[in-house]
């Protein structure tokens, strides 16, 4: 992937060839779904862990339907939050809220891990 080039403006130009890492093209929801940009925030009653799913669709995570990834409990025991980034149904680079520019956090620095490489040394050390 190229680097984007600033214009005058503020401006990215990119090459269409460069917008594939950003926009999900095989994925069950495509860009032909999007409806905004949503935040839904949850908060696991069992385990107490709190985490954020970034997503197109307001509809699509709900606390019935989404699996706390500590705890690993499905179903309903989570409060549920949402807020609307973008209200439109176009990607864009403009000045309107995208995935890619919230998710990483900025600062945030890639861990490279094994795939299937099992679980962390610290949960060996885990109480049972
Ligand atoms: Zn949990």
């Amino acid at each position: 992937m190229s680097r984007p080039k600033r214009a005058p403006g503020d401006v990215v130009m990119m090459h269409v060839d460069d917008l594939a890492p950003f926009v999900n093209l095989d994925g069950p929801v495509m860009l032909a779904d999007r409806t905004g940009v949503y935040v839904h925030s949850f908060k696991c009653l069992a385990c107490r862990l709190e985490f954020q799913l970034f997503s197109w669709l307001d509809d699509r995570h709900t606390a019935s339907n989404v699996t706390c990834p500590e705890c690993g409990k499905a179903g309903g025991l989570k409060l549920h939050w949402i807020a609307t980034l973008n209200e439109s149904s176009d990607f864009g680079f403009g000045g309107a809220r995208e995935i890619f520019q919230l998710n990483p956090r900025p600062g945030s620095i890639l861990v490279e891990e094994e795939p299937d490489a099992g679980p962390p040394a610290w949960e060996s050390q885990r109480l049972p």
